[in-house]
């Protein structure tokens, strides 16, 4: 969209969006954006690609789209400990609508600005409304949080709590309802699918520390098997011990455990900490960490019920034991 009104657009809206950075020698308006990476540290670069009607529903709020769109990036480099530095921004637009415009650039500054990352340039289409964001931050090669250095004994632990927004989505696929649930919670339930909160501070505090970590975007399961296909090793699991917000300990705890196992866009990290280093963590981040579990020699993953009895979750059938 090489046109005046692209110019205008990306004046307006996104070139003053975030506060300058003293590492961006140059950023938008040319051809690229110049930035320097402090000489010890290495730069980590995520991409993600939101489509309407594929990752977000065609009617979502705009100013929630962009907070939401920035939010899951800085969770991938929460996840590898990474400190927030730049992201661009390639915006596909089916129509110039400054409604739309002005309160997708809310969302987005809303994030950007306690992160302290900077917009330093994009591409504007026109076409089927998609977003792509691409972070850049920085982190010391030795520290960054991989997921291939989980080890036999280390601890696991997970941030904040999980199956809040799986809830919230199944509602919204499946027109669900649980008479359990205020309105009051369901809108909790909305305001965590729509407003993940990515856990930076964490992140960075565990680099050099968790011997691996995860964002869970796409279920616990799914995101620590990844841990474990890389470490190549396996899980014990608790099932009681799974944080779950006052929400959600409302429905049915088969159901609920089922959404905190399996459902995705939480966008809390999952990780692994050497046993020596378990202690001081837990006293740092009583209130936004919670050990769930330990990593064993034998792979796959073994989930222990409140019965202390061993559950088969790595087969269909151990699923159905949760199924409603
Ligand atoms: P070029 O033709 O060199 O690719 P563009 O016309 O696409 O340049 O963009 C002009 C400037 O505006 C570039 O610096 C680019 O990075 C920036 N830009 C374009 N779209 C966006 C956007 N959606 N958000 C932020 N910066 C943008
Ligand atoms: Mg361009």
């Amino acid at each position: 969209m090489a046109s005046l009104s692209e110019f205008s657009l990306i004046e307006k809206y996104f070139k003053q969006l975030t506060s300058p950075r003293s590492d961006t020698v140059l950023g938008i308006g040319d051809d690229c954006a110049l930035l320097s990476c402090p000489a010890d540290k290495v730069v980590a670069v995520s991409i993600d690609t939101l489509v309407s009607g594929v990752h977000f529903f065609a009617d979502v709020d705009p100013e929630s789209l962009g907070y939401k769109s920035l939010a899951v990036g800085l969770s991938d480099l929460a996840a590898m400990g990474a400190e927030p530095a730049w992201f661009t921004l390639a915006l596909t637009l089916p129509q110039v609508d400054e409604n739309w415009l002005q309160a997708f650039a809310k969302g987005l500054s809303k994030i950007a600005a306690p992160s302290q990352i900077q917009l330093v340039g994009g591409d504007t289409t026109r076409g089927p409304l998609t977003i792509s964001i691409q972070v850049h931050g920085h982190v010391s090669a030795v520290h960054a949080l991989r997921r291939d250095g989980a080890k036999p004994g280390d601890r696991i632990y997970v941030s904040g709590t999980l199956g809040d927004a799986g809830a919230a989505l199944k509602r919204r696929l499946d027109g669900w309802h649980d008479e359990c649930l205020s309105e009051q919670d369901w809108r909790y339930l909305q305001q965590r699918l729509l407003y993940p909160t990515p856990r930076n501070e964490l992140g960075l505090a565990l680099a050099g520390s968790a011997t691996s970590a995860i964002d869970i975007s796409d279920g616990l399961l799914a995101d620590l098997g990844h841990i474990l296909d890389k470490s190549e090793v396996g899980a014990s699991i608790k099932l009681d011990l799974l944080p779950l917000s006052s929400a959600m300990k409302k429905l049915a705890p088969a159901l609920a455990t089922k959404l905190a196992l399996t459902s995705g866009d939480d966008y809390e990290i999952c990780f692994t900490l050497p046993v020596e280093l378990a202690a001081a963590f837990e006293s740092r981040f009583t209130d936004d960490i919670t050990f769930i579990g330990e990593i064993t020699a034998q792979t796959g993953i073994q989930a222990i019920n409140a019965e202390s009895e061993i559950v088969s979750l790595d087969l269909k059938a151990g699923y159905d034991h949760f199924s409603t």
